[in-house]
């Protein structure tokens, strides 16, 4: 893990309230994985830094994709090229690709598909078969379809059928499912608990399902206890343990907080 100073190269708004943010961060790029974070300082109003995933490596640059959803985001849509970002990392487990897995099914919920844009580029390079299917509330909050990697397939599913299928993103699944060796989620908590109690419907009964949990952090390095939570492998840190967990190793009706 390092602390550093990224200068900031890029700043975009790709979709309303979704930034993209290339950062200088050589230290972090070259200890890089899907799945991992990096804990960002916002600014001098908010105390604690924010856990946001890598969504992308390119070289000696990272890329983070953020939603802004309060005071800190709303600090990191305001910085300019050249300003430079106080950040460490990288933190967290990150993703597992099982060597003989082939076939790789994706499942985006909302910004959830900042991880998993740089897990379907790491698995595409290493001659992994990807399917993504993401989805969002609405076309305007969806990460542009046009951004995404080449070389993989993709379905879509909007809310409001504004894009892609009407209805959740896991109502894709099934329709999907069927080749995937290995599956891999990242969304809201209200997507994980549908995928937890609907397994058999959803035809990932028997499917090795790791997610990626977005949960409240404080200090992200395993030392103040706040993201603890019961897995079925005793208490785990959702910073230092996770933030991937298998989706049947957690107690989804006791989980509440996000
Ligand atoms: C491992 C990890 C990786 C993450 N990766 C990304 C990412 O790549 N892109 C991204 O946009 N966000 C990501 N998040 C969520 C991100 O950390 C929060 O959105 C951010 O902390 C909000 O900070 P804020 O100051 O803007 O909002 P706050 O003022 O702290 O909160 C504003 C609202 O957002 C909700 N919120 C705050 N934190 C979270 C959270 N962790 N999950 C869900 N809701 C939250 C609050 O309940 C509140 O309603 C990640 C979280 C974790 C734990």
């Amino acid at each position: 893990m390092k602390q550093i100073h990224a200068p900031i190269g890029s700043i975009e708004e790709v979709a309303s309230g979704m930034f993209v943010m290339w950062l200088e961060a050589p230290e972090i790029a070259g200890q890089a994985k899907p799945g991992k974070f990096v804990m960002v300082r916002c600014g001098e109003e908010t105390v604690l830094r924010r856990p946001l995933s890598i969504h992308r490596v390119d070289e000696d640059s990272v890329a983070l994709l953020f939603m802004v959803r309060g005071k800190g985001t709303d600090w990191l849509a305001h910085r300019e090229p050249g300003e430079t970002l106080d950040i460490f990392g990288p933190m967290g487990n990150g993703f597992c690709i099982a060597p003989r897995a082939k076939n790789l099914l994706l499942v985006a919920g909302g910004i959830g598909i900042a991880p998993l844009y740089y897990l379907a580029e790491y698995a595409i390079q290493r001659k992994k078969h990807v399917t993504l299917l993401f989805g969002a509330a609405s076309a305007d909050c969806l990460y542009p379809p046009d951004f995404l990697p080449d070389g993989m397939k993709v379905a879509i599913a909007t809310e409001d059928g504004s894009a892609g299928n009407k209805g959740l993103v896991t109502e894709l699944l099934a329709e999907h499912v069927v080749i995937a060796d290995q599956v891999f989620a990242c969304g809201p908590l209200p997507m994980y608990r549908n995928m937890a109690a609907h397994k058999k419907t959803l035809g990932i009964e028997d499917k090795p399902v790791q997610i990626s949990l977005e949960m409240r952090m404080g200090c992200g390095t395993g030392v103040c206890y706040s993201c603890t939570i019961r897995t079925k492998a005793g208490l785990k840190q959702v910073c230092k343990d996770g933030p991937v967990f298998n989706l049947d190793e957690v107690f989804w009706d006791e989980f509440t907080r996000c």
